[in-house]
Formats: C-alpha cells, sequence, structure tokens
C-alpha cells in the first residue's frame, strides 16, 4: 500500500499544482530540491546526479538538488534550455518552525522574462513574444506579434500576414513565445512553426486570455486607456490581443508589476525592408550559417559601439532596415555630422565608456529587482554625463545627432547630486549586510552605524568620565557575555560607587554595577548593526520610490545614449574603413562604384577586389558565371548588405552608391550548409524558391546562388533556366544570380535588362589564377579541376577528369551550339537546351525491373520512352 506523503511533500505538490508549466525549485536548508518529473527534467538539463527520496522505499521519490549558493549559474542553465523556474523559499527559521516550514514561491522565472544581470547577454534583446490571431470581415484572416522586452520596457506589435508575423520572429529570436492553447487547427500549425524558426520555449496560455474583452482589461490596467486607438491599432486588431496576453503573463510573473513598459509601439511591417527567415539567416547578420556564432557576421564587423545599450540598439537597426527615405536621410545625417567634427568624435566615443546600462538597470528599478551597485553605477554614470552632453551640445549640427538629450542636462544633474547623496560610490552587492547608503542621507542611520562602529570609544570615553566624577583611578567598564556591559569597581573604592548605579553581582574582589546610561548604551550597540542593515533596507526602497516616477525620462536618457552610440560608432566604422554615403532613392535602380564585402573587406585588407554593380531603371537580371571559388558568392552578397546597410542609414563600404530603395531582400545562398531535419536539401532549396517567386515584387532585390544544384544537371539547368525567365520576364525585380550553367547567359538575347557578368580569370602555363574581379560578358568554363586540384584530389584522378571534360565538351556542343545560333528561330514553348535524350531513355530503360511489370505496364513505358525520342 502507497505511504502517505510526508507534510514537506504534500507542500510541494500544492505549490506544483499551483504553477503548473514551472520546475519548482524547492528550498530545503541549504540546497535546492526538484522531486519526480521535474528531478528528471533538472537533472538532464543542469548534469547533476538523479537520487531519490526514501530509497528503496516503497514510496521513493525522485530527486535531484542543487546547493543555494550557487543557484544563479543553475538558474541559468535552465532558462537557457528553455525551462521555467518558481523558486519556493523558506519563509521561516527552520530551526524554529514548529510543524512543517513555511514556504512561498517569491520568484518566477521563464526565458522571455528575465531582467537580472548575470542572466542576459548585454549586447542581446531578450524577448517575451506572444501571438494571436483573428478573422474579420474587413481583412480576413490576419496574425500578429507583440514582443516585449522586460529589461528595457520596449514594448512593440507587429501585424500581418502569417508568413510576416513568422518573418519578424525569425528576426527577434524571443527567448519564449506564448500562443494561445488550442488543441488543434492552425494556431498549432503556428506553434511547430515558430519552433522551426529555432524559438526554444513555448508557452500555451489559457484562449480567453487573447479575446479583446481581456486585452481591453489589461490596457487599461496597463496605461488606464479605454482603447487601442491611441497607440494606432483597431480594438480588434490582433496585435491588442497578443498584447493583452503579454500583460497578463507578466503580471502573474512579476510580483512588482512592470510600470516601466512604455506604450504599445506599432511596428508597421510595410515600413521596412522585409526580409524572410531563410534569406535573414543566409545573409549572416547576427549568426554564422556554419557555426551560429557571431565571429565573421555582419553585426561583428560593423559593431564598434562602446555601451551594452548600443550594441543592443545597432543589432535592431540591423534587422530592421528602414524604407522611408526620410528616416534614413536622418540617420545619415547624423552620421555626416560626426564626420565633420572628427575631435567631437573622438571625444564622444571616449566618453562612451563610461556609460552603463541605464535601460536595464531602470528596468530592474522598475520591476523591484534592482541592486546597490545597479544605483552605484547608474549616478556615477550620472556624473559623467554633463561633460558628454556638452561636447555634442557643441557640435556643429548637434540637433541632427541626438535632439532628445539636449533637454535631459539638468534631469541627469539633479539625479545625479541625489543618487550621489544617497548611495555609497562602492556599495555592498547585496542589501543583506548594509553597506549601501551613503553617509548624511539619513540622521537615523548615521547615528546607529556611528554607534556600531563607535562603541569601543564611547566606552573608552565613558570610563575616563566616571573615573574623573567618582574619583575612582580604577574603575573599569568591561562586558561579558553572561551579564552584558557593567561597571568595575574594586573591593577598596566601592564605597564611592554613586547610590544611583545599580549593583549587577559580586565577586571576590569587586562589586559591579550598571547604569541607566550603560544599558541605553548596550541595548543600542547590541542593535545598531541589526537595525542599521533594517534601516539601509527601508532607506534603499525610498530611493527607489524616489527614482519610479522618473522611469520614463531615464528611458528617452537611455534610447539617446545608445542612439549616440550607434550613430558614432557608425561614423568610427566609415571613417576608418573609408564608408561612403549612399545615394538612397526611389527609384529601382542600384549602382555601387568598387563596392567591398562588408566582413571580407575587414578579414582581407587591401587584398580586397572592389567590385561595380549596376541596375539601370528596367535592368532585371545580372547572370555572373565563373569558376568555383572565383568570388560568385562574395559578390552578391555583397550587394545584398550594402543595400541592407545603405537602408539602415548607414555608410556603406564602396566608393560611391546609389541605392534605389528594395521593399523585400531575398538572398537563396548554399541550403548545403545548413542541415535540415528531414528535408532535403533540394526540397529546402525549391521551398526557398517558391518563396521568393510568389512574394517578390518588382521593387524587391533577389540575390540567387546556384539553383537547382540539388537535382540532376537536366533537372537543374531547366529549373534555373525557368526560374530567370519568371524573374526577368514576369516579377521584373534586381536579381543577382550565381550559376555554374553558363547555358543560361542565352537569356541576355531574350530578354531586355539581362546582363550577363562573369568573374575574370588569369590562365598563366598550366595555372588558373582567380583575379575576383566581376567584369561584363558570359563565360562558359567552369575551372572545377582546377579547384579540385586545389584542394588536393590526386594527379591521376584530375588527369582522367581532364580526359572525361574533353570527350563530354565535344558531345555537349554538338547538342547545344545549333540553340546557341543566333540566326534560327526560338521556339518559346521548347527550352533551347543541350539535353541528348537517348541518354535519358538509356537511363531509365536501365532502372526499369521488368519484372514487376504487368505485360501492359511494359507496353505504356515502351510507349513513354519511344515519345521522348
Ligand atoms: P564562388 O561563389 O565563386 O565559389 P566565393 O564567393 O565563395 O566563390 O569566394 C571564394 C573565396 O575567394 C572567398 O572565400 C574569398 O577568400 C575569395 N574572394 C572572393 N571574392 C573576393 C574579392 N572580391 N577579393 C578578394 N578575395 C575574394
Amino acid at each position: 500500500m502507497e505511504k502517505k506523503l510526508s507534510p514537506a511533500m504534500q507542500q510541494y505538490q500544492q505549490f506544483k499544482a499551483q504553477y503548473p508549466g514551472y520546475v519548482l525549485f524547492f528550498r530545503m536548508g541549504d540546497f535546492y530540491e526538484m522531486f519526480w518529473d521535474d528531478a528528471k527534467i533538472a537533472a538532464k538539463a543542469l548534469g547533476v546526479a538523479l537520487t531519490s527520496r526514501n530509497k528503496g522505499q516503497p514510496d521513493e521519490i525522485p530527486m535531484a538538488g542543487v546547493p543555494f549558493h550557487a543557484v544563479e549559474a543553475y538558474l541559468r542553465k535552465m532558462i537557457a534550455a528553455g525551462h521555467k523556474v518558481a523558486i519556493c523559499e523558506q519563509m521561516e527559521d527552520a530551526a524554529l518552525a514548529k510543524g512543517v516550514v513555511k514556504r512561498d514561491v517569491v520568484r518566477l522565472m521563464t526565458p522571455g522574462t528575465l531582467t537580472d544581470d548575470p542572466l542576459l547577454d548585454g549586447r542581446s534583446d531578450n524577448y517575451l513574444a506572444a501571438v494571436a490571431f483573428n478573422v474579420t470581415k474587413a481583412d480576413g484572416y490576419r496574425a500578429s506579434v507583440c514582443w516585449v522586452e522586460l529589461s528595457t520596457g520596449e514594448c512593440t506589435a507587429a501585424t500581418g500576414d502569417e508568413r510576416q508575423v513568422l518573418d519578424e520572429i525569425s528576426r527577434l529570436r524571443p527567448a519564449e513565445v506564448l500562443v494561445p492553447e488550442m488543441p488543434s487547427g492552425r494556431e498549432h500549425e503556428f506553434a511547430d512553426r515558430i519552433r522551426a524558426v529555432g524559438v526554444k520555449a513555448i508557452t500555451a496560455r489559457a484562449g480567453w486570455q487573447f479575446t479583446p474583452h481581456h486585452a481591453k482589461e489589461e490596457l487599461q490596467r496597463q496605461w488606464q486607456t479605454h482603447t487601442a486607438a491611441g497607440f494606432g491599432f483597431a480594438d480588434d486588431d490582433p496585435a491588442v490581443l497578443a498584447c493583452g496576453a503579454i500583460l497578463s503573463y507578466l503580471a502573474e510573473t512579476q510580483k512588482s508589476g512592470v510600470g516601466h513598459l512604455r506604450s504599445l509601439r506599432k511596428h508597421t511591417v510595410d515600413d521596412h525592408l522585409s526580409i524572410d527567415p531563410a534569406s535573414w539567416r543566409s545573409l549572416e547578420v547576427d549568426r554564422t550559417l556554419r557555426s551560429g556564432g557571431t565571429e565573421g557576421t555582419l553585426l561583428s564587423a560593423l559593431d564598434r559601439t562602446r555601451s551594452a545599450m548600443g550594441g543592443r540598439l545597432l543589432r535592431q537597426w540591423l534587422r530592421t532596415p528602414l524604407r522611408d527615405i526620410e528616416h534614413i536621410t536622418a540617420r545619415q545625417e547624423a552620421i555626416a555630422a560626426f564626420l565633420d567634427s572628427p575631435a567631437a568624435l573622438k571625444s564622444v566615443i571616449e566618453k562612451l565608456d563610461d556609460i552603463c546600462d541605464i535601460e536595464r538597470i531602470v528596468g530592474r528599478l522598475a520591476v523591484n529587482r534592482v541592486g546597490p551597485r545597479d544605483l552605484a553605477s547608474l549616478s556615477r554614470c550620472l556624473q559623467s554625463m554633463p561633460a558628454l552632453l556638452e561636447v555634442l551640445q557643441a557640435m556643429p549640427r548637434s540637433k541632427e545627432v541626438a535632439p532628445e538629450l539636449a533637454n535631459l542636462a539638468s534631469f541627469c544633474g539633479e539625479q545625479a547630486t541625489f543618487l550621489s547623496s544617497a548611495v555609497l560610490p562602492d556599495p555592498a552587492p547585496h542589501l543583506r549586510e548594509g553597506g549601501v547608503i551613503a553617509r548624511g542621507f539619513d540622521a537615523e542611520l548615521d547615528r546607529l552605524k556611528e554607534l556600531a562602529k563607535n562603541s569601543a570609544q564611547w566606552l573608552s570615553q565613558y570610563q575616563v568620565r566616571l573615573s574623573t566624577e567618582t574619583n575612582i583611578p580604577s574603575l573599569k567598564v568591561s562586558y561579558n557575555k553572561v551579564f552584558g556591559y557593567y561597571i568595575e569597581v574594586t573591593n577598596s573604592h566601592k564605597d564611592k560607587a554613586p547610590i544611583a548605579w545599580t549593583r549587577k553581582q559580586t565577586t571576590t574582589n569587586s562589586e559591579r554595577y550598571i547604569t541607566d546610561e550603560l544599558k541605553k548604551f548596550e541595548s543600542e550597540a547590541l542593535t545598531a548593526q541589526d537595525r542599521s542593515v533594517a534601516l539601509e533596507q527601508q532607506l534603499f526602497e525610498k530611493v527607489r520610490q524616489t527614482l519610479l516616477p522618473y522611469v520614463e525620462s531615464f528611458q528617452e536618457l537611455a534610447f539617446g545614449l545608445a542612439r549616440v552610440d550607434v550613430l558614432s560608432s557608425l561614423a568610427a566604422l566609415a571613417s576608418e574603413r573609408r564608408y561612403c554615403r549612399p545615394a538612397v532613392v526611389p527609384q529601382r535602380v542600384l549602382e555601387i562604384i568598387d563596392g567591398r564585402h562588408p566582413v571580407l573587406d575587414q578579414q582581407l585588407g587591401s587584398e580586397f577586389v572592389a567590385n561595380d554593380t549596376r541596375f539601370a531603371e528596367g535592368d532585371t537580371l545580372s547572370l555572373i558565371t565563373g569558376p568555383n571559388m572565383a568570388g560568385k558568392s562574395t559578390y552578391i552578397r555583397q550587394v545584398a548588405l550594402i543595400t541592407l546597410l545603405a537602408q539602415v542609414g548607414s555608410y556603406v563600404p564602396a566608393k560611391s552608391a546609389t541605392v534605389g530603395v528594395a521593399d523585400r531582400l531575398f538572398t537563396r545562398i548554399g541550403a548545403s550548409d545548413e542541415l535540415h531535419a528531414g528535408q532535403s536539401t533540394f526540397m529546402v532549396e525549391m521551398t526557398e524558391t517558391a518563396n521568393i517567386l510568389n512574394n517578390a515584387t518588382d521593387r524587391s532585390l533577389v540575390v540567387l546562388d546556384e539553383i537547382g544544384r540539388g537535382t540532376s544537371t537536366l533537372d537543374g539547368l531547366s529549373l534555373a533556366w525557368a526560374i530567370s525567365e519568371h524573374i526577368a520576364g514576369t516579377v521584373r525585380c534586381r536579381t543577382l544570380f550565381a550559376t555554374h550553367y553558363h547555358e543560361l547567359t542565352d537569356l541576355s538575347d531574350r530578354f531586355k535588362g539581362v546582363r550577363n557578368l562573369n568573374v575574370a580569370v588569369r590562365e598563366w602555363e598550366d595555372q588558373v589564377i582567380f583575379l575576383h574581379r566581376i567584369v561584363e560578358g558570359g563565360t562558359d568554363r567552369s575551372y572545377g579541376i582546377h579547384v579540385a586540384r586545389l584542394a588536393g584530389v590526386p594527379r591521376n584522378v584530375l588527369e582522367r577528369a581532364r580526359q572525361l571534360l574533353g570527350e563530354l565538351a565535344v558531345h555537349h556542343t554538338a547538342h547545344t551550339r545549333p540553340l546557341r545560333s543566333k540566326n534560327k528561330p526560338i521556339d518559346e514553348n521548347q527550352l533551347p537546351l543541350f539535353a541528348d535524350p537517348s541518354k535519358e531513355v538509356i537511363g531509365e530503360l536501365a532502372a526499369v525491373d521488368i519484372n514487376a511489370m504487368t505485360p501492359m505496364q511494359a507496353l505504356e513505358m515502351l510507349g513513354k520512352l519511344k515519345g521522348k525520342l
């Protein structure tokens, strides 16, 4: 028979029931223990031993534990693995408890709701997102995503179709996404797709939390608004529903409220250059394809920011390039302003080194998790502000750089004065032991501290005073554990002891007394330390409360500084790497002179060969042929990245550039580099291509690398041809297509706006030298054998390949040449390919299993094969 659970285990289960979905860290003395399934989850995620309570008994319970003093590191691991944790503390001293120790859940941690510094990466955002859907008569089925960065208070939402919402999620890479709990249907599928773009933690929430009624209540509670119209949303916009779901989740997890959440900001998908998840990955903006690391990414090449806030803002800017020329120009102007004042730029950059993470500190302030050291660094940072603001204000075009900072100078001054008067410059890390509040802030605290510190001094002064007053030179004020403080007078002088003294103890040689004054001192001195710690805690909370009304101004300051950091760092980059200011124009053009790949440019330095790009109005497709390893991918990526940078508002690595604003950027590059669970490389390639063909508009920029490689040459070439035709003839957008199918160069004869480019190669004796220079015209050699030699393929294999190449080339030319003839009329329905049908027929015949065929099937097969000849 099963034994009844112990009281502690019953208590554990009560909390478990209260917090479903959380792993419960249950404090038991010096450990946090996990039981049952939680123990198994924790053991796996943390790499700690799975043991058991009541081992060998019928009521054995799986158990895992971590020591309390190292809990932060374990929490980090749990969160990184996508788990949510509820921390249940002992609320009373276990030794004094009657019955089971009182416990309570004091902290809920989920991947998307972190605010504590050690758990966060300073340079990246940590988003909590929610998705919602609805169907309206006017707009049909719509999806939304709302996202919050709890540690900074940013709250934004976007609405669009499912694809657009997925694009946003894939770029935001939220740490956690809330989805409505519905067992079947579209929402369920959508959760899977969210998982597929790399979100680890998906939290299902009750469907009613995503309803208009609920959203209305939540918005009212958070921002005292009756309608979402003020934020630019209709009340039935799914963005508002998603926001409602987020607000109630935050109310649940952040027990102290989230007053610092700014208003709900609208992110209009159409205002930004949209980039789908696959394209985003292949551009390697913030993660590399191969390792998923940051080294070698666009971000790491560009990032010269000095502060964590600037680092995060740069990431945000790269993630959401703009379409609005005015907005882009404003950023360019600010960079130009810095470049016009090199001395100011240098000075600003130096001063930015002193900037702390105001944004996150203020976020922690709002959710009541701010620490003493946070306030000390905020204080230091505010003190350094006047110097920085002065330099900015003195710049000739200061308005363009940081308009919002101009009004904040006196605010910074006041807050700096207040904080330095309140908090010690180098306070203790925790409030547990005091040592946080500055001297002079509170008279009572100063007195208590003085008392604790000076008790020895006070005692010796007291002793001198008494000794003089009573004329007893040998009088002593002493202390022992049993009697506390006492005055000791030897027997020879005891007659001189004043009557007011109370006798406490008699020893052989002396009498011991106590006075009211000494008693008062005793009670104060002995408790002074405890009382001063308690008082410091109260005062710290008072300081926090004093700062709370200024959260918005702090956020404005933080944003202004982050902006200055990003703009000055982009200016520094532009001057260091000789970037130019691109002309960003509405026309569908793209002209880059001496463009460079922003990452390789820095890695290769002067060895990097700059190249031009030209799309006049009406130009559509540039086909780039050339040997492998010649630099085709680099070139086409470089064009995509320069466009992206231009639309971010940055200068670009080129001598000069004119960039016509693109609405979407598609890149389909090297799926072979990626692992796709359960999908063939070719399937992935075609899915991505389908996405491009279906969604590109004439304003898009498309960059394609080696389409059709994942299938037979014949299939591949046919597909590449048809895709190119579609782009050049129907979509008519600016497209760069790197391919080894030189047959495609014929397209330039058939479509206006198609241009052939190739990568220059110099042959010298038996060697081939890649010049990495893009030149006009097609090519019909691939130099694959040359690359194979570079890679170390054995000489005899190379010889054989060369021999075969010769034979095949003869064969190949025989079939293709006539079709290339300009004089011959071309039948549009029949692609001018090079195929030798007999080869295909032989291939199919060889694959046939005659024994498995009925005579009828055999006959059909024969008919089909004949049809092919
Ligand atoms: P492809 O796509 O033609 O196979 P890649 O673009 O991958 O070639 O380039 C191969 C290598 O050539 C790159 O890793 C780089 O080291 C070098 N490379 C490419 N473009 C340039 C350039 N413009 N200047 C200098 N080196 C380059």
